[in-house]
């Protein structure tokens, strides 16, 4: 049968999201580095309280979420009115296209930034435009060259998925300050947690109407595969994108879970200082052996080849000794393969791995 059912303008040219691969033939014990996963799995204590709920299921969840909504405020010193939970961050930037893009309209992100942003611009019919980055970091010149009377939204990674590099204070607080007041900054804070001494932009989002903040539990939580992500904002944006999120977008599971991961401190505080240690490590070692890469402020490095050929021989030869590391061509990065850091042992292997390639053995 014939029909002349068509999607909205912008939806066709949606390119699938890939994420990293998890299987490799002929392993069954595969490392997988390819998607900034936690090494040590979830924290026992959210383990517990997703086991915990198992009894209370024929339950509809909370829709205001305000437990950990409050739990969240409370480790992080915000005010609980303005945090939205979302199913990964992920929803929380749907919501602000939805809400703020739209045919006509631009969404302003970076050369190397995160695929999704894309995919959700044109999702909305809004047009992406991308800026460029200098040697792999953030330009805060090139963003405010692009801004149009048009733009809604600047979505910026910081630190940036996948080149690991921030900008500090003072060029956040020039970019809030230099963008007109008809767009709104969304700072994607996935892996604030491993920068040392950056709030994600919460004291921006205090002192200004035009910021917002998207955090995740998927990364230092160690909990990608429960979907639970927030956001931090103006009163006016919480309101706009709380209309939008469905009353039971989060699960009786989901919010017990990731709010005892939020109140388990001890857990992040090990992940963190753990990340840190490994992070120099790996970074050292493949320094050592002609491998450079940017200084990471987060829980991976940007492993940086003499092109793109060697980056791709090295991912094939990690892929034979059972390790997924992330090829980021789609990136902008043909030359650079990123790793996540996992445990000591985990970051051994990677080593030795990539020594035995370059030696050519
Ligand atoms: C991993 C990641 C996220 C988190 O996505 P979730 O939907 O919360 O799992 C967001 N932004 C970037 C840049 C990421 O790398």
């Amino acid at each position: 049968m014939t029909h002349s059912i068509k999607p909205q303008p912008g939806i066709d040219d949606i390119v699938l999201y890939k994420g990293g691969e998890s299987r490799i033939d002929g392993h069954d014990q595969v490392l997988k580095l390819s998607s900034n996963e936690n090494p040590f799995g979830p924290p026992q204590s959210a383990q517990d309280a997703l086991i915990a709920t198992a009894a209370t299921l024929h339950r509809y969840p909370s829709s205001d979420h305000a437990s950990l909504r409050k739990a969240i405020a409370d480790v992080h010193g915000l005010d609980a009115d303005r945090i939205i939970c979302g199913a990964g961050s992920d929803e929380i930037l749907t919501f602000l296209c939805q809400a703020y893009a739209g045919p006509g309209l631009e969404v302003i992100y970076t050369e190397h930034g995160f695929s999704m942003y894309r995919i959700l611009a044109l999702g909305a019919g809004a047009t992406p435009v991308v800026v460029p980055e200098r040697e792999r970091v953030v330009d805060v010149d090139a963003i405010l060259a692009a801004v149009t009377d048009a733009t809604r939204l600047v979505f910026l990674t910081n630190p940036g998925n996948p080149t690991g590099t921030m900008i500090g204070n003072e060029d956040l607080h020039r970019l809030a300050d230099s963008l007109p007041d008809h767009v709104l900054l969304v700072l994607d804070g996935a892996y604030v947690e491993f920068a040392e001494g950056y709030d994600g932009g919460a004291s921006l989002v205090e002192s200004r109407e035009t910021v917002v903040m998207t955090r995740t539990f998927s990364k230092l939580y160690g909990l990608g595969g429960l979907r639970v992500g927030w956001g931090y904002g103006p009163t006016h944006v919480i309101d706009t994108l709380n209309r939008l999120r469905g009353p039971f977008n989060l699960g009786v599971p989901q919010l017990a879970t990731a709010q005892a991961a939020m109140l388990d401190r001890a857990f992040a505080e090990h992940c963190q200082s753990e990340n840190a240690r490994l992070r120099t490590w790996l970074a050292e070692a493949l320094a050592e052996i002609g491998i450079p890469s940017d200084p990471s402020h987060a829980n991976y490095i940007l492993a940086r080849f003499a092109d793109a050929a060697e980056a791709n021989a090295c991912e094939a030869a990690l892929r034979s000794d059972g390790i997924l590391v992330r090829k980021v061509a789609g990136y902008g990065l043909p030359e650079c393969l990123r790793i996540t850091i996992g445990t000591q042992a985990n970051c051994q292997r990677v080593r030795d791995s990539i020594e035995r390639f370059r030696k050519g053995e």
